[in-house]
Order: structure tokens, then C-alpha cells, then sequence
């Protein structure tokens, strides 16, 4: 079973031999462990011109037919016409067995044939199954030849044919290793992509694109424990609510109502400063945290931002549509619960709202 890989190898660069980890220095180690020589290379050549070559078709005959038993090999192998594209690439393979094992090239064209075999998925049981059809078809070659008298030359013969087969196979699995590392960095890399891509969803709110509401509790949690250890660290919140926003709604339409968050969200977030938090607690009211400022500073920072908003006209489908915001403030106490520390924002929310709306009120 051999693929056509266009042999000998043309490509200077040796990609798969780099990926593999192969250099004449690595190459000539792998040469080592399968103990062939220099012995091993003259033999082969001396075999293949009087032997391989002369048998060619005798042998690639009998190997497709012992491939063609095989009852999970036959789906490889479709038609008659596949069958004499493969015969003639096997016949490449042949012609070429194990001539200079020791070289990039030689390493290269093994290498890409595996990654051939593993690209279409033939189960490597049956890869090392053909590597030991043909190495017997060899070592039968060689018995029938006139070679087949001297018994010490067959032995011989035999030993070069087996560690030259055993090579091949020894690259096989290097091919099969290589392309399943490829697969499985392939999965992590998507699997990576998936998981930044929750982490976004469950961090933002898809209308607005500000941090969602378990994320910025789980940020309030968070700075409240910091708050906890560490007494000279201050912060305060904000509840921000859109003043009739039911109005807006109801007379452009929901999805001018829809804009209108989208556009309140942008002018608040570039009005806040980079480690303050912005989030949306749920329909049409926002959390604002303020860090690292005294209840003073945070308070004129959240005015500002009132002022601001009912200032601002947003031009959305050519209405100019204005509204105000009304907020519940508070800095965080020491024993804080994120409960509490909410609780006591909205009920100065509450009071905004009783007093008139566009306010703020403190508690
Ligand atoms: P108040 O000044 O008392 O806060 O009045 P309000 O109208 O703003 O408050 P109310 O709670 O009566 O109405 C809030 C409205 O916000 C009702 C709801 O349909 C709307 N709303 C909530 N979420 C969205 C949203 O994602 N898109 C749009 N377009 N409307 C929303
Ligand atoms: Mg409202
Ligand atoms: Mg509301």
C-alpha cells in the first residue's frame, strides 16, 4: 500500500524531517538503533538490480493480492483503477528500496508517504501489516533467485532486507505520531478559541457589550473581601437607573429602546476611568464600582456622569431622544456583604426616584 508522494524528494527544506526532529546527526542515531551499515546499503543495491527489480511485477502482484484479502484494507482501495495507480507508485517504492536510508532525502520521502497513509486515515495495524507482506515477498524474492543456493548469503540478505523494513516502519510511526500531535494541538487550539470565546459571553451582556451582571457581582465580591484585608482600600457603587425609560420604549419602539442602552453604555464607559467597572445589573439599571477613590472623589465622578447623560442627545432612526438617570450611592463599609452593600444602593436608588429622578442620593 503505498500513496504517490512524487519520489525522490525535490524540496530542499526538509519540512517533515524538521517537524520529526531529523538531522543527519538524528538520522545517523536511527541508522545506529536499526543496525544497518554500510554493509546493509551495498547489499540492498546489489539486491535490487538483481532481484527487486527483475521481480518487480511478480511481487507488487502478490502483495495487492494479499492486500485485497483483507476485508478492512479493501475500502482503501475502491476500483480497479486506484488499484493500478498504487501498483505503479509500490513499483516507485520498490525501485527505490531502502537506496541511501541514511540521507534527509531517503528520511523525508518516508516520512511524507507515512503522513499520506495517516491523512487517510489507514489504521496503522494495517500500515505495519504491509510493511511485513512486502518484507516477506523480498526475503521470498530473494530465496527464488539464483541467490538462493548459498544459505550464509540468504541469511544474510534477509538481515539487510529486515532492518531496512524495519526503518520504514520505525518512520511510519514517526509519520503517525506527527499527524496525530497535529490533530490533537489542532482540537486544544479550538478548544482554547471556545473556551476565550465563553469566557467573553459569560463576561460581557451581548446587547451592551459592558460586563455582565455575574460578573460584576463577582468583581464587587471580590473588591469587598480585598476591602476586608486591607482597611485603607476604598471604593464605592453606584446603582444608576434610566429615568421613564418605559416611555422611551414606548414611544420609538424596542429597538430604539435597544440603541438607546447601547449609546448610554458608550458615553458612560468613556467617562469612567480605567479601574472602575461598568456593568449592567439588569434591564435598564448599571452598577458603576469606583475604585481607589474617597467617597468624595467617587461621588463627583458619578455627578459628572449624571450631568453628562442629561446633557447629551442621542440621535437615533432622526430622533433626538433625551432622557436623565437617577442614582442610589454608597461607599463600601467594612463588613460589607455584597447583599447589604446592594441593598443599601437601591434603597437610595428608591429615594432618588421618590425625590424627583435625575439626582443622586447618598447613603
Ligand atoms: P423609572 O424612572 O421609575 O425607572 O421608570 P422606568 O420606565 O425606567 O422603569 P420601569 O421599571 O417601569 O420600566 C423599565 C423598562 O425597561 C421596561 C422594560 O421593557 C425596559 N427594558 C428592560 N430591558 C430592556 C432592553 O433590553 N431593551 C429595551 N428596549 N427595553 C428594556
Ligand atoms: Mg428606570
Ligand atoms: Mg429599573
Amino acid at each position: 500500500m503505498t500513496i504517490n508522494c512524487n519520489h525522490p524528494v525535490t524540496s530542499a527544506e526538509f519540512i517533515l524531517c524538521q517537524k520529526c526532529g531529523f538531522n543527519q546527526e538524528t538520522i545517523n542515531d536511527r541508522i545506529d538503533q536499526m543496525g544497518l551499515t554500510a554493509h546493509d546499503k551495498h547489499r540492498i543495491k546489489v539486491l535490487s538490480v538483481e532481484v527487486f527489480q527483475l521481480r518487480s511485477t511478480e511481487i507488487i502482484d502478490k502483495f495487492y493480492d494479499f492486500l485485497l484479502q483483507q476485508k478492512e484494507m479493501k475500502k482503501y482501495i475502491k476500483n480497479d483503477e486506484s488499484l493500478t495507480r498504487l501498483k505503479i507508485t509500490q513499483s516507485e517504492y520498490l525501485a527505490h528500496f531502502g537506496a541511501n536510508f541514511d540521507s534527509l532525502d531517503y528520511f523525508e520521502y518516508r516520512l511524507r508517504i507515512g503522513i499520506a497513509h495517516a491523512r487517510i486515515q489507514l489504521p496503522l495495524h494495517l500500515y505495519l501489516a504491509a510493511f511485513t507482506q512486502i518484507q516477506i515477498l523480498l526475503q521470498n524474492a530473494v530465496l527464488n533467485s539464483s541467490l538462493g543456493e548459498d544459505s550464509e548469503l540468504i541469511a544474510d540478505c534477509y538481515a539487510s532486507i529486515a532492518r531496512i523494513i524495519m526503518l520504514d516502519i520505525s518512520l511510519a510511526v514517526d509519520s503517525y505520531n506527527h499527524m496525530t500531535l497535529i490533530t490533537l494541538s489542532s482540537s486544544v487550539e479550538k478548544l482554547e478559541h471556545q473556551k476565550d470565546s465563553l469566557t467573553n459571553q459569560l463576561m460581557h451582556d451581548s446587547l451592551t457589550g459592558v460586563l455582565s451582571r455575574a460578573y460584576i457581582l463577582d468583581v464587587l465580591h471580590k473588591q469587598l473581601g480585598k476591602k476586608q484585608r486591607d482597611n485603607k482600600f476604598v471604593f464605592s457603587l453606584a446603582l444608576i437607573d434610566i429615568d421613564h425609560f418605559k416611555n422611551i420604549n414606548d414611544q420609538y419602539g424596542h429597538p430604539v429602546g435597544d440603541q438607546v442602552l447601547q449609546q448610554f453604555c458608550k458615553t458612560v464607559q468613556s467617562a469612567i476611568r480605567q479601574q472602575d467597572y461598568f456593568g449592567r445589573y439588569g434591564g435598564e439599571e448599571f452598577l458603576l464600582m469606583i475604585n481607589d477613590a474617597d467617597s468624595n472623589n467617587a461621588l463627583i465622578q458619578v455627578e459628572r456622569i449624571r450631568i453628562l447623560i442629561a446633557k447629551q442627545s442621542y440621535k437615533i432612526n432622526k430622533h433626538a431622544i433625551q432622557f436623565t438617570i437617577s442614582i442610589g450611592f454608597s461607599q463600601a463599609k467594612q463588613n460589607d456583604s455584597v447583599d447589604e452593600f446592594i441593598e443599601r444602593v437601591d434603597s437610595a436608588l428608591y429615594k432618588a426616584k421618590s425625590a424627583g429622578r435625575n439626582q443622586t442620593v447618598t447613603a
